[in-house]
């Protein structure tokens, strides 16, 4: 997710928060209602499901190009065009279903990217069978450990050293749209990488210190 500057706003009362020191993440975390609590509730927070962790890897690889809050904003009609994101069921899909998905105006309508969300699922079923679960999989890439952004620094990479090496593994396993920025998005997302900046009230170390 990249940054901007901006002051926390009381997503209740729509103007800046009663005590000056809550803080988000800068621009994109307060883009809107949405980002705000995409934010204040998802972002960073570990996932260990399965089915879970493969509508994330579906919808970073729907947002490749786009906005996060397009994609957001998609989500109910990701998970009903999408099975919910029974990773079987989808691997199953049929090419009349993957057409109806291609003419559903509530998905952004990309052939490819539509595509292969079915191929991406027989993928990740093979991952299953090979190591037991997405979630011991992805994880392994972290030492189940999620890596916690530290210091002063505003910024944070679009790609790392641990992405590239995350998106050449799922490439090899088959999957698509899964390039190095997506994967450094995918694990800011679900919490293998927690970004959030040290002075934002949702960065663990602030964890009751500062309530929003
Ligand atoms: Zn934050």
């Amino acid at each position: 997710m990249s940054e901007g500057q901006g002051a926390a706003l009381d997503p209740a009362k729509g103007e800046p928060f009663a005590n000056p020191s809550v803080r988000r993440c800068g621009a994109w975390s307060e883009a809107s209602q949405l980002e705000r609590d995409y934010h204040d509730v998802e972002w960073g927070v570990p996932v260990h499901d399965d089915r879970t962790l493969f509508k994330m890897i579906t919808l970073e690889g729907a947002q490749a190009g786009l906005s996060w809050r397009t994609i957001l904003a998609r989500r109910e009609h990701y998970r009903a065009a999408f099975h919910d994101f029974d990773i079987a069921r989808v691997a199953a899909m049929t090419d009349d279903e993957l057409h109806d998905v291609l003419t559903n105006s509530g998905v952004v309508r990309h052939r490819q990217k539509i595509a292969s969300t079915r191929d991406n699922a027989a993928a990740v079923l093979k991952i299953i069978a090979e190591h037991g679960s997405l979630d011991s999989y992805l994880w392994a890439f972290v030492g189940n450990t999620p890596i916690v952004r530290r210091g002063s620094g505003e910024s944070v990479p679009a790609t790392t050293e641990l992405s590239d090496r995350l998106s050449q593994e799922l490439r090899k396993h088959g999957l698509r749209f899964a390039g190095s920025t997506i994967c450094y998005a995918l694990m800011q997302a679900i919490g293998m990488v927690n970004d959030h900046r040290p002075s934002c009230f949702r960065h663990p170390d602030n964890a009751g210190a500062i309530s929003a």
